[in-house]
């Protein structure tokens, strides 16, 4: 199938359930948000999907466009389509971000493939211009003394750049202030079309303002408890966590 498919997922820290039964689909073109409380395993998903060593799937099965995606190490993971948005990117001190995406890009071609830089640059000033961001901020090292909405900036040009089938973006526990968060949207609204899929973790509604998804799912102790359109958002903001807590005894009907 077309579409990232996580199936009854399971992950252990230190051999501790965190995510307990996940399922979810996202096609292309869909934007789904997951909304739960802190400690629920929403990082935990986003992490070991990416392939982080830390993160343990015991069971179930991840497939992107129906290709088993946990057999991949993480750089096969990007290439076959699948970008991480993390809200605390690191710092690369020395390395360009202009010369950083474009070792990414080159990370993308076939063996013995050299890059052309013209048609590079050309490709790299569009997305900029598309995106709005000022060509200066291509020769400033990766996000080396960023404020948090150049680093969120930085990451939707990566993603602009890479162009990845599927976008998991966990934007959760957020320092972000509402400038960040603008930037954040904007961007994800100007990418947004049938050949991405969006996977939007984040911990408050306001997020959702500005970037209105297809489906809204409540994550509570490891999995989806609920599901719905855009005003389950606006229900967990009227109500906050709580009552979905009492759902756990009745676990996930709708799953999407
Ligand atoms: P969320 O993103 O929903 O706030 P997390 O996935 O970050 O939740 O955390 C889920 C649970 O896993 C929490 O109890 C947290 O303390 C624990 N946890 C997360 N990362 C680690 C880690 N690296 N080592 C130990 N425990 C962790
Ligand atoms: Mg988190």
């Amino acid at each position: 199938m077309n579409a990232l498919e996580i199936k009854d997922l399971h992950i252990n820290i230190a051999e501790k359930p965190i995510v307990k039964g996940f399922n979810l689909t996202v096609r292309k073109g869909e934007v789904h948000a997951i909304m739960g409380p802190n400690g629920t395993g929403k990082s935990t998903l986003a992490k070991a999907i990416a392939g982080h060593p830390d993160y343990e799937i015991t069971s179930g099965s991840v497939l992107l466009d129906g290709r088993n995606i946990l057999e991949m190490e993480p750089d096969e993971r990007a290439r076959a389509g699948l970008f991480l948005a993390f809200q605390y990117p690191c710092e690369i001190p020395g390395v360009s971000i202009a010369n950083f995406l474009r070792a990414a890009s080159q990370a993308r071609l076939p063996e013995g493939e050299e890059i052309d830089a013209t048609a590079y640059y050309k490709r790299l000033y569009s997305k900029m211009d598309a995106l709005k961001i000022d060509r200066k901020f291509t020769s400033r090292s990766v996000n080396e003394g960023f404020s948090g909405g150049e680093k969120k900036r930085c990451e939707i040009l990566q993603m602009a750049m890479l162009e990845p089938a599927y976008s998991i973006m966990d934007e959760t526990d957020s320092g972000l202030d509402i400038d960040a968060l603008k930037i954040v949207a904007e961007g994800v609204n100007a990418l947004r079309g049938p050949n991405l899929g969006v996977l939007l973790i984040t911990h408050y509604q306001r997020l959702l303002d500005y970037i209105v998804p297809d489906f809204v799912h409540v994550m509570y102790d490891g999995r989806i408890v609920k599901s719905g359109d855009k005003s389950l958002a606006l229900e967990l903001e009227a109500r906050g966590y709580d009552w979905v807590k009492e759902l756990v005894a009745t676990p996930a009907t709708a799953t999407a």
